[in-house]
């Protein structure tokens, strides 16, 4: 059989009687669509199965498989599930017309038939079909490109590791053993290139550590957020007491569904980054409180430092958004990233109200545990 231009909409007309079917086409031929007929239940089912249709009108009374029962037929195959059924019948009682809608029936013509009414639902129908297609085929496309970006990124995240390992130890044993037997500025080239191994390590084991996130499996339960806050604080008490930080952390806590790694993880990035984007000088103080609305839990790490512009809230949770250079306030710029994508796993949000130089609230929302 030849297959149809994939551009033209193909329309099939189930009829047992060849005169009305013919009527049909007649009517249906100005829109353009390739028209396929079948002549009972059974012969549609085989062309529906054989090849793409957009659309199916269904006489209901046919002798042997009536229009209902090829309905149900059509409707429990997998591939078949969205194709729109239109029945064709005489007969529009409420009781036949809930049948129809039961089957899964998008609509129904009313014989005898204005030509008019049938190819206006008809096109609309064709229409409705074709672009739930198409965003589906946009979806599953886009999926199968994120898939493969995050292959890739933990590839090269991974396998870039390893040379770089080799660079850092010879660079090592540079400064260690040959550092004096070097002039002025081959010592200066030599400090330099163990200084940018070292961050291109910590670029690339975050890098994996990120895209690492995306394979992990791992289950959601209650976790009590006092247990979670207060080892982050354990984890943070150098960067705390080298800052002399003030950091104020409610007393009263609830708990969330999450998971407890990923949730010290994002706390732990949320809670350095406030004591870390102060303006010189300035003392940082931080306040981590929770709050409970409707069913969700927001926790919020608010700072008294440097602020961010409106602008820039969406941009700094994408993997390398950096607002200042390395030698300002030093980072990866991922540990958003990897704050937004274990929140979004743990199914909550994220988000920031922040203004220049006014400080920063970051927030996470999670449901309730
Ligand atoms: P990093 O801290 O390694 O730079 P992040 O992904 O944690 O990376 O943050 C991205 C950027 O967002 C930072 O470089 C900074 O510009 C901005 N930022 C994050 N947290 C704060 C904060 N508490 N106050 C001001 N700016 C912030």
């Amino acid at each position: 059989m030849a297959h149809p231009s994939p551009e033209k909409p193909a329309v099939l007309l189930v009829d047992d009687r060849a005169d009305k079917s013919l009527a049909l086409q007649c009517i249906l031929e100005p829109l353009g669509y390739e028209l396929l007929s079948a002549s009972s239940g059974e012969e549609a089912l085989r062309l529906l199965l054989s090849r793409k249709f957009n659309l199916v009108l269904l006489d209901v009374n046919m002798p042997e498989l009536d229009g209902f029962q090829t309905a149900d037929l059509i409707r429990q195959r997998e591939t078949l599930k969205e194709l729109p059924i239109i029945f064709v019948s005489a007969d529009v009682s409420e009781e036949r017309l809930q049948k129809g809608y039961e089957l899964g029936a998008v609509d129904f013509i009313r014989m005898p038939i204005n030509a008019t009414v049938l190819r206006a639902r008809v096109s609309t129908f064709i229409a409705l079909h074709r672009r739930t297609e198409q965003l589906e085929k946009a979806n599953s496309e886009l999926s199968e490109v994120n898939q493969q970006m995050q292959s890739f990124l933990y590839t090269v995240s991974h396998d870039l590791r390893a040379p770089l390992r080799s660079i850092n130890s010879f660079s090592k044993i540079l400064l260690e053993e040959h550092y004096a037997s070097l002039d002025e500025a081959g010592q200066d080239l030599v400090k330099r290139i163990a200084s940018s191994g070292i961050r291109m390590d910590k670029l690339l084991s975050d890098l994996l550590h990120y895209s690492r996130l995306t394979r992990w499996e791992f289950n959601l339960a209650p976790i009590d957020l006092a247990t979670v806050i207060k080892g982050v604080c354990e984890n943070v008490r150098e960067e705390i007491k080298a800052v002399h930080a003030k950091v104020e952390v409610q007393e009263q806590w609830p708990t969330v569904n999450g998971n407890e790694v990923l949730l010290e993880q994002c706390m732990c990035n949320l809670l350095t980054n406030a004591l870390k984007f102060v303006a010189k000088g300035a003392v940082p103080e931080v306040k981590i409180w929770a709050e409970s609305k409707g069913g969700k839990i927001r926790i919020f790490v608010q700072d008294n430092g440097i602020g961010i512009s409106p602008e820039y809230h969406e941009r700094i949770y994408g993997v390398f958004e950096r607002l200042h250079a390395n030698h300002a306030y030093p980072g990866t710029g991922i540990g958003l990233a990897i704050v937004r994508k274990a929140v979004e796993r743990m199914n909550g949000r994220t988000g920031v109200e922040s203004s220049l130089g006014g400080g920063s609230r970051f927030w996470i929302e999670l449901p309730k545990g």
